[in-house]
């Protein structure tokens, strides 16, 4: 079996260099070239031709295809449907905000959250992503693109906390100096409310920002749209939330796509502030991307709600849309690559 060597940290890398008998800073050789989205060993002219022999017969690299790429003409948003070494395909989002490039990476192929309105988890999961697959979005987007990437939100297909032990190699990795170098200010995780990674989150104190799918703040609601609620319930969520912030000193943002009628009612506003209160979160107003296959349509409330959450105190800011032109809101893409094959989620 050949050795992922993407997703190795240096110390890994470092460390099989040496039985190689290699010295110590050929590790950090390797993993710079890794990182600057090398895609093969031969591209790695500062070591000698029978090291690069070697590796090769040990290790292999990841390298993405881009199988589908679309880009905004409205904003110049790309939107990437990639390939994996194994046929399945996942997508990722490269948008221009005037604070820097940010990119919207997968966590996993599929998503088995169910959440009702969303097109990432119609088919269920299909396996988890490696560490070296989920780095390869931000190296070959850049790549691809050539926009420096200094962004990255964890909001792609899947559930990262159904992933946690990979993202968080992820993390350490596409923060490393000799890497990419990205901050964890920078860099966004979202999750549907799964609490024990939030816990898990908390312990570690990552300076990143913690996104909370909440969607509805009552348990009656969220249980109809977001099946996690019946495993960890919206009050013990915010309780986690709650801990989070004491813990960690790092304000929460809540996602909440607006559905007519289902979640846009005064009185819900209301029930977030209250239970928000105590720490300074901020709700992300999101108009409902319209899946075909949902039955929910947008809500015309979004002003209203707004205004009530600020009546309140709370921070409330609407969602800018980019690349409307695109099928730019993530699961649509892989969604739309299914159909065509009949449903496989490969190409
Ligand atoms: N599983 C994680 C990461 C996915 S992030 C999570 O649930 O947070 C993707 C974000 O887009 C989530 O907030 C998700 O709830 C939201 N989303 C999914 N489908 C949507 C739709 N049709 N319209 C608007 N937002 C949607």
């Amino acid at each position: 079996m050949m050795t992922d060597i993407k997703s190795m940290t240096l110390e890994e890398m470092t460390a099989a260099l040496a039985t190689l008998g290699q010295p110590a800073f050929r590790g950090k050789q390797v993993f710079t070239w890794l990182h600057r989205g090398c895609i093969s060993f031969d591209e790695m002219t500062n070591l000698a031709k029978p090291l690069r022999e070697k590796l090769k017969t040990e290790f292999f690299i990841s390298v993405p295809q881009v199988a589908m790429k679309q880009v905004s003409k409205l904003d110049g948003t790309v939107k990437y449907l990639w390939e994996l070494g194994d046929g399945n395909c996942i997508e990722s989002v490269l948008m221009q905000y005037h604070h820097g490039n940010t990119i919207c990476i997968s966590s996993q192929v599929g998503c088995r959250m169910g959440c009702a309105f969303c097109a990432s988890t119609i088919a269920g999961k299909v396996r988890d992503l490696t560490t070296g697959e989920m780095l390869d979005q931000v190296i070959f987007s850049q790549k691809d693109s050539g926009l420096e990437i200094s962004n990255i939100v964890l909001m792609g297909i899947g559930e990262p906390m159904d992933n946690l032990d990979t993202v968080l190699q992820f993390l350490g990795l596409v923060n490393h100096p000799d890497g990419l170098n990205i901050g964890m200010r920078h860099i966004s995780l979202s999750t549907c409310g799964v609490i024990p990674g939030i816990e898990r989150l908390s312990e570690l104190e990552l300076q990143l920002t913690l996104s909370v799918s909440l969607h509805a703040p009552d348990s009656e609601t969220r249980s109809k749209i977001m099946p996690v609620n019946r495993a960890y319930d919206v009050d013990k969520l915010f309780k986690a939330c709650h801990r989070y912030f004491e813990k960690t000193g790092r304000r929460i943002s809540f996602e909440y796509a607006m559905i007519d009628g289902v979640n846009d009612h005064d009185w819900q506003a209301d029930l977030i502030a209250e239970k928000i209160r105590g720490m300074p979160g901020h709700v992300n107003l999101i108009p409902l991307n319209d899946v075909v296959e949902s039955p929910f349509k947008p809500s015309k409330r979004i002003a209203a709600f707004q205004k009530r959450l600020e009546s309140h105190g709370i921070t409330a800011t609407v969602r800018r849309s980019l690349g409307g032109d695109i099928d730019a809101s993530c699961g649509q893409l892989r969604r739309k690559a299914m159909e065509n094959e009949k449903g496989d989620g490969q190409l």
